[in-house]
């Protein structure tokens, strides 16, 4: 699997890129702008071109970029559907300028629509914000912790939107956070299995392309959005060391949106790795012991 982090792009990506080297990433994701806001700035092309040749050497990829927290395709407000259009359609842009292979969204909240016609909406809105997308892009969906009228936060709906958008350029991001704190039991071997042939069904994992791996504190299907350090959650070291055991996660990227600051990054990243390097060592003993069985 491709791992790394969330990087903070402030300082610019050449300091950005740098700390994900520190921490050992093979993967990245950013945010295109302040997170915060529906203004649209001006793509600074060389910057992303820059970027992207960095990313390169450093054998960094994929990236992702992670759309602003204000995106609502289901608002029943029109501005804020329309600059939420905006927003996306801005990212992918800087996406394929940038080299940049998936642009990671929240869907948003129904509010006080009713879910059929909101969904319907959403749908509407996808297929706009997919209208013009350039090759080698993919837009992600992620699941939510399923709060009051989130959008996105079982795997039958995320599958729901896929399969009515029906846009090959349209795939889905499991966060482990989100799903724990929807109800999905992701902390043994069995949840994790459960909740893969979940995806399977409902999805397609050739459609998940990416995961955001976040411990958390929170309670099972507490429907609260709140991220904490790799193993030292409810999700732990078991549920992660589960999520390495599938085979058929290994192609693809897990990006941690963990909190702290530059230290626990690294620390993060050091205990997602070591969870990996030992599902991997452990299944080659189990390959060569079955060998070594065949043989004798
Ligand atoms: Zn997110
Ligand atoms: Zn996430």
């Amino acid at each position: 699997m491709r791992l790394g982090i969330h990087v903070r792009t402030g300082g610019g990506y050449a300091l950005a890129l740098q700390h994900a080297i520190n921490a050992g990433c093979s993967a990245l994701q950013v945010f295109s702008a302040n997170p915060k806001t529906y203004r649209v700035g001006k793509i600074d092309r060389p910057a992303l071109e820059a970027f992207c040749n960095m990313r390169r050497d450093a054998g960094i990829d994929p990236c992702a970029i992670h759309t602003s927290y204000l995106i609502n395709l289901a608002s029943e407000d029109d501005k804020i559907r329309a600059g939420s259009v905006r927003l996306i359609k801005n990212d992918l842009e800087v996406a394929a300028i940038g080299g940049i292979a998936y642009v990671n969204t929240h869907l948003g909240s129904y509010g006080r629509t009713s879910r059929s016609q909101g969904f319907a909406t959403v749908c509407h809105l996808l297929e706009e914000a997919l209208s013009d997308i350039a090759p080698g892009v993919q837009l992600v969906m992620e699941n939510s912790a399923g709060a009051g009228q989130l959008c996105g936060g079982t795997l039958e709906e995320l599958g729901h939107f896929l399969h009515t958008v029906d846009h090959p350029q349209l795939g889905v991001c499991l966060d482990t956070a989100h799903a724990w704190a929807a109800g999905y039991e992701i902390n043994s071997q069995r949840g994790v299995d459960d909740f893969i042939y979940q995806a399977a069904q409902h999805i397609g994992l050739d459609r998940v392309h990416m995961f955001h791996f976040n411990d958390t504190q929170v309670a099972l299907g507490a429907h609260r959005d709140r991220h904490w350090h790799i193993g030292e959650g409810n999700i732990g070291w078991e549920g992660f060391h589960a999520l390495a055991a599938r085979p058929e996660l290994r192609g693809k990227t897990a990006i941690l949106e963990t909190p702290g600051e530059d230290a626990d990054d690294i620390r993060n990243m050091q205990t997602i790795r070591k969870i990996f390097s030992g599902a991997t060592r452990a299944q080659c003993s189990v390959t060569s012991t079955s060998t070594l069985s065949t043989r004798a």
